[in-house]
């Protein structure tokens, strides 16, 4: 039997348009019910048939849904719930899909008293936004964590858990501010590290723009990549996940301080350690199936003739 039977995803956008493309793929029975802010993307999404309704607003959308996935930013998780609280069936699940756990738990639990509220946050994306980004298969051989309260209904959670694993998701459970600090380290972290970098050397004055665009095949360009994520999502990440984020981010800089004084003092030792140890890290990435095994990432190297 299939967990849900209609399901309402608030947020087409780059998650909530891959979950619809992985429902219809994996649960081709199940009804989908979307809705979108912008209603430039409801028109999209509609062009997309990407749902078997298209609402308006999103109390009409979450109506007759046995389950209720907000897939927007993280800082409009609040006005979403304060919108669809009169709506909801009784016994509807809501989740979401929101990088952040803790702030997200609470916002929910407070804006929907006596609601199945089971947070839940997928670790699969990319760069783009928008719901022409999404795929159906971004979600196959990832983690999602689902990070039920503490009071939250077993059957439930097992049944949203069994959701996301009919969309090809590896499942684990943990309590919400665990998983704001893990994810502080795999995710906000090296997000907030490449946004820097790129903004560091897009301000350099003894380097040209244009030099920096030309020969960025030396490394720069792949912080690029994650330094091009969405500028909402992420300001909101960083707002909701502080605490994590500012401890984290003392860490990193003792850390790299240490670096800098093994460079002034040719500490060759410290370096070549410390590069050692990262090796093997992007190793077990590899092992975990979390990554492929091609050199530079399978990018084309077209025979130079
Ligand atoms: P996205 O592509 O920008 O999509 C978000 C969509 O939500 C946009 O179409 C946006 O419309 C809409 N929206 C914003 N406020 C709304 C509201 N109040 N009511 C209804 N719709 C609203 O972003 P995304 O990458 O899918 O991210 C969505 C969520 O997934 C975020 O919470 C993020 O933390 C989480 N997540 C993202 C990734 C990733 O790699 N991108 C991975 C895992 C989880 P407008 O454009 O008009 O604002």
């Amino acid at each position: 039997m299939l967990p849900f039977a209609r399901v309402a995803i608030i947020g087409m956008g780059l998650i909530g348009s891959s979950l619809a493309r992985a429902i219809r793929e994996a649960m081709p029975t199940v009804a989908i019910n979307a809705h979108d802010a912008s209603a430039e993307v409801r028109a999209r999404v509609a062009e997309l048939g990407l749902a078997d309704d298209v609402a308006d607003n999103a109390g009409t959308a979450v109506m007759d849904a046995d389950l209720v996935i907000l897939c927007v930013p993280v800082g409009a998780m609040a006005a979403v719930a304060a919108d669809i609280a009169a709506d909801l069936a009784p016994d509807t699940v809501v989740s979401d899909v929101g990088s952040v756990k803790e702030s997200v738990a609470r916002v929910l639990g407070t804006a929907l008293p006596g609601v199945h509220v089971i947070p839940a946050h997928p670790v699969a994306g990319t760069e783009k936004s928008g719901p022409d980004a999404g795929f159906a298969s971004l979600f196959k051989g990832r983690w999602c964590i689902i990070t039920p309260p503490p009071r939250a209904d077993a059957v439930m959670v097992e049944r949203l858990s069994e959701f996301w694993r009919r969309l090809g998701a590896r499942v684990d459970l943990m309590d919400a501010p665990h998983h704001d600090r893990v994810l502080a380290v795999t995710s906000h972290l090296p997000h907030l590290i490449a946004y820097s970098i790129v903004g560091t050397a897009s301000d350099l004055e003894e380097v040209t723009k244009s030099e920096v665009i030309k020969y960025s095949a030396g490394g720069f360009r792949d912080f690029t990549r994650i330094a091009a994520s969405d500028p909402v999502m992420w300001r909101d990440v960083f707002l909701n996940n502080r605490e994590a984020v500012l401890e984290l981010l003392g860490r990193f800089t003792e850390d790299l301080v240490a670096l800098q004084r093994a460079i002034r003092w040719g500490d060759g030792e410290a370096l070549e350690s410390l590069f050692t140890r990262t090796r093997a890290i992007r190793r077990s990435i590899i092992d975990e199936g979390q990554d492929t095994d091609k050199p530079d990432f399978g990018r084309d190297h077209p025979d130079a003739d």
